[in-house]
Order: structure tokens, then C-alpha cells, then sequence
């Protein structure tokens, strides 16, 4: 027997049309690279996104089939999201910031057809033209004056496009995650996922987005759908402001100048950010709400946005999760904790939301208590998290109960909060014992006169690893490695204390801006420690 209600498929264009209809006149500004800024609002996307999927139906484009974007963000981004959503297409979007033989890989795997890109990156799209086997057509976002471009291939489309019904299974969006390892994998969205996702991300412990919010995404639209930002504000009503660059300078005129509410990002953006409010004496004037995640929020860096007033949101997720996991929002007994005792919390990486189910496994599988001491194996399952890569002959990647494994190492606490302590390929095992190399990154990123640090295992005869730290100077900073070490031994266990420490000018950084341990892995394999003599 079934209910009394109404079939309504949990469709993606549902979450656009509801945006037009109910808070058409809410703006997105857009500032793009060359210093030009944009106004649409809901109604205009909507419009414009009609027309893109008629214009893409016109070049031949079949429900089902792959368009590509390379591009930072900015509202006809966002336009050719849902236009090539509303006519049944997949939008894949791709990093610019990866090699080039991963950017073929990646385009070649997914059998994209279009591309859509940004003039900026011109001279990458020439260079691979010739080893991109399926792509057809080239349109770029915002050509030169007088060169065709996005806006002449929607401005010969009249707007009634009705856009494709279907299945909310039906595939939406594609991913590819960063690939540390091997060939990059594709994780492709579903209409249903997506939904679920943007509805629960406009709670009031997560993103806390309302018709009020004013959101600058940071995190990029090619970084696991900038989080869901843009179908969650659409959700929620709010207005959106769009930066292709990065430059912290800009972001923070942008900020003020358009009164951000609300932005999101990993932590390499706001060291810089900070950085420059920090020698400019500025401030962040309407920012209430930042989502740090991607990679582990330094304690120091929360302290910096709670000393201004303004609530951190520490998130923990990955490209499989489409990508929201767990997110740090105030437990019930938030007000009996003290400020040390709440910015604790903050630096871990909070508990799910509905929709997401967490467990820690040993190395044999067993399941771990949630007691905040046992560290395992992270698992996840949901209808947000990933059940098979795309096009991979593997098939499933989920055990039989439905438990995708993470590859994050993590511990649970009784109160569900999730603490990440590495990820399964950096931790350093010392002695049979784990050190984090998160928390010794961070607690050194607190010490002043440091700017960045890495923490790597590297091989010693008697523990069989033991952290090597390298860390990149503040300018002009002096300090050295004895300071550090004595500001890290209030922080962390003696026995956790690096072996050494190196200085160096810069770190490695994966295209989405996280350290790339794989590469200081590489180079400093064979680093001699003089504890190993
Ligand atoms: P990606 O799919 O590229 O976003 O990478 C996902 C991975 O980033 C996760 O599996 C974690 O290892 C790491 N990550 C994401 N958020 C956090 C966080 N808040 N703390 C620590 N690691 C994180």
C-alpha cells in the first residue's frame, strides 16, 4: 500500500524554480577576473539557464551526455550548472589547477563533449586541445571584446525551455577527486543526493543559510560542488557573491562592498585572508558566519574568527560525500562549557547531520566504541555518500551493510563528535603507537612566527617512524627550531615532539590547496634523522 501524498521526484530544477519564483529579485554578483563585476538575481539564472539548455539541445547535446566547465566562479558558472542540469545533461567540473595530464585523463574519462571555459584559462585549453579526444565544442565564459561567447550562444534562445523531468536517481553532477594516489576518480551526483544535501545544508547547525544570508563562496565551484553552496542559498533565498579572484586584497573589498553574511572555504585561503586584515589593520564588517574544512581548522585560526565575533563552523568532508560529513554547531550544553572548553570542540570536526551515519573500524574490521580514545578507520554511509566511482570496473566500494571507508583516521566521542586524527596514508606510527600529524601541524601553526608546517613520517631503525616538521617562516620572522619545540611541548605528548625540524621557503599544495603530503612523502623518503644515528 502506499501513502496519500504527492509524487514529487526530488529534481534539482525543483530548487531553481523555487528560487525564481519565491526570491527572484535576490541578487548574485559576480566579480570577474579582469576587474568586471556582474548583477542577476534567481529570476535571471533561472531565464538564462532556460536558454542554455535550449542552446546546448541545439549543439546536439543528449540527455545523459558529459559538459565540462573550466572555470572559477562567477554567475554564468552557476548558469551553465543548471542549464545543463534542466535539459538532462551532466555538468563535470573540472580543476584548472591540476596537471595536464590529469586535466586529459579527467576529460577524456568522462567523455565530456563541451566545454565551457574562462578566458583566463585560454592557454591551458589550447594546450590540451590536442589531447582531449571527445570534446566537440570550446565556448569560453567571457571572451576578448567582439569574440563570440557564452552570452552570444544563450541570447539566440527565446527562455521557454521546459526543463527535462525524469528519475531523481538520474545522474546531475560529476567530480573527479583530487587523486593522491593513482588515476583521479569520478563521483557522480545524483539529482536525489544533491536535494537532500542543499536541504539539509540551510539548517541552523550547519551553514545557517536564510533568505538573509549574503554567501561568498571561496571554495570553488570545481571543489565538490563548492560545498553545495550554490543550491543551498538558492533554497534558502539567500544572495550570492562570486569572486574569480583570490587575491585577498579584493575578497576583502568585495566583502565589505557587498556585505558577505556568510562564506566557506579551506584553510590555506583564510592563513592568507587573515594575513592580510592582520597587516592592513582592516576588518571582515559583516561576516557572521565562516565554514572552514577541506583540511584540519588550526585552533589559533578559530580563535582569530571568535575573537571577532564571528562563528566558525569547523566541517569535515570529501568529494564521496557530496561533500558534507559532519559539521562543529554548539551541542545542547554549549553555554555551560567555557571558552577553552568550546573553542576544544571547534577544533574537532563536529557530528553529522541527518542523513549521515558514522562508524570508527580497527584494522580487522571491528567496530570501535564511540569512548573519544579508540582511533580507527572512518566509515560513512547515506544517500549523499558514495556507493561506486564513475565508470570504474571495480563496481561497488561499499561493503555489504552499505559502509564506505573514508580512508580519514578518526575517533568518536560519546556525544557523536568526530575527531579526524590523519588521513590512513600520513599518520605516523611510532614505537606501534599513532601520532597525528594534524594536531602537529596545527599546535605549530600556532606558535607565532610560523606560517605554515607539515608534519611526515620519516623511517628510524629503532621506532620505525618519527615526525620529521617542516615549516615555512612567517616574512621576516626568526624563529627557530628550539622555540618551536618548546611551544609544541605545551601542545602535544613528549613522545609526539618532532625528531627535527626543517625551515623551508614554501610547501607543496594539492590543487584544491591542501599540503600535498604525497610529494614531501616522496622527497624526504630518505631523510636521515640524526635520532636514526
Ligand atoms: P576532497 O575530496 O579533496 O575534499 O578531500 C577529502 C579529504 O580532505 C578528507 O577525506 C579528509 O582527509 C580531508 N578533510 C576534509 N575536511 C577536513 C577537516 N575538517 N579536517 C581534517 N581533514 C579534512
Amino acid at each position: 500500500m502506499l501513502g496519500g501524498m504527492q509524487d514529487w521526484p526530488l529534481r534539482i530544477m525543483r530548487i531553481l524554480d523555487h528560487a525564481a519564483r519565491e526570491h527572484g529579485t535576490r541578487e548574485l554578483v559576480s566579480l570577474y577576473a579582469d576587474g568586471t563585476v556582474t548583477r542577476t538575481d534567481w529570476a535571471g539564472i533561472q531565464r538564462d539557464s532556460r536558454k542554455l539548455a535550449a542552446a546546448l539541445e541545439r549543439l546536439g547535446v543528449r540527455p545523459g551526455d558529459r559538459v565540462a566547465t573550466l572555470a572559477m566562479n562567477h554567475s554564468r558558472h552557476v548558469v551553465a550548472w543548471y542549464g545543463t542540469i534542466g535539459m538532462g545533461g551532466i555538468i563535470h567540473t573540472i580543476n584548472p589547477r591540476l596537471f595536464d595530464d590529469q586535466l586529459a585523463y579527467i576529460a577524456n574519462h568522462a567523455e565530456d563533449r563541451i566545454l565551457f571555459y574562462d578566458r583566463a584559462f585560454a592557454p591551458l585549453v589550447e594546450r590540451l586541445k590536442p589531447r582531449w579526444t571527445t570534446i566537440e565544442k570550446f565556448i569560453c565564459f567571457d571572451p576578448a571584446p567582439g569574440e563570440p561567447g557564452f552570452e552570444n550562444l544563450i541570447d539566440e534562445e527565446a527562455g521557454d525551455y521546459q526543463w527535462r523531468e525524469g528519475d531523481e536517481r538520474e545522474p546531475a553532477m560529476l567530480c573527479y577527486t583530487s587523486g593522491t594516489t593513482g588515476d583521479p576518480k569520478g563521483v557522480l551526483y545524483e539529482h536525489r543526493s544533491t536535494v537532500l544535501q542543499a536541504m539539509t545544508l540551510t539548517s541552523g547547525d550547519l551553514f545557517e543559510l536564510t533568505a538573509r544570508a549574503v554567501v561568498l563562496p571561496v571554495v570553488p565551484m570545481f571543489h565538490a560542488a563548492a560545498w553545495g553552496l550554490p543550491f543551498a542559498t538558492a533554497i534558502a533565498g539567500g544572495k550570492m557573491v562570486f569572486s574569480a579572484d583570490y587575491n585577498p586584497s579584493v575578497m576583502c573589498d568585495l566583502m565589505r562592498a557587498e556585505k558577505v553574511s556568510h562564506t566557506a572555504g579551506v584553510p590555506t585561503v583564510w592563513l592568507a585572508l587573515i594575513a592580510h586584515v592582520e597587516a592592513t589593520d582592516g576588518d571582515l564588517a559583516s561576516l557572521r558566519v565562516v565554514h572552514i574544512g577541506g583540511a584540519a581548522a588550526p585552533r589559533s585560526m578559530i580563535e582569530w574568527f571568535r575573537d571577532r565575533g564571528i562563528r566558525v563552523g569547523h566541517a569535515w568532508g570529501m568529494t564521496e560525500m557530496s561533500p558534507l560529513g559532519t559539521c562543529g554547531a554548539p551541542l545542547g550544553n554549549w553555554d555551560e562549557l567555557d571558552d577553552g572548553a568550546q573553542l576544544d570542540y571547534l577544533c574537532r570536526q563536529g557530528r553529522v547531520p541527518f542523513g549521515v551515519e558514522l562508524r570508527t573500524v580497527d584494522d580487522a574490521g571491528a567496530v570501535l566504541p564511540r569512548d573519544g580514545k579508540a582511533s580507527g578507520r572512518l566509515q560513512a554511509r547515506g544517500p549523499w555518500v558514495l556507493r561506486q566511482y564513475f565508470q570504474d570496473e571495480r563496481g561497488p566500494v561499499i561493503d555489504a551493510e552499505g559502509w564506505f571507508d573514508t580512508g580519514d583516521v578518526a575517533i568518536l566521542h560519546a556525544d557523536g563528535v568526530m575527531q579526524i586524527t590523519d588521513r590512513s596514508k600520513d599518520v605516523i606510527k611510532s614505537g606501534g603507537e599513532w601520532i597525528s600529524s594534524i594536531e602537529l601541524e596545527n599546535a605549530a601553526v600556532g606558535c607565532p612566527g610560523v606560517a605554515e608546517a607539515a608534519a611526515v613520517a620519516v623511517a628510524h631503525p629503532k621506532w620505525d617512524e618519527r615526525p620529521l616538521l617542516l615549516v615555512v617562516r612567517k616574512p621576516g620572522a626568526q624563529i627557530g627550531a628550539e622555540e618551536i619545540l618548546a611551544h609544541l611541548a605545551d601542545h602535544v605528548a613528549k613522545w609526539w615532539l618532532p625528531d627535527e625540524i626543517v625551515f623551508v621557503d614554501s610547501l607543496p599544495h594539492t590543487a584544491t590547496g591542501k599540503l600535498l603530503k604525497t610529494a614531501l612523502r616522496e622527497q624526504y623518503r630518505d631523510y636521515r634523522l640524526r635520532t636514526a644515528a
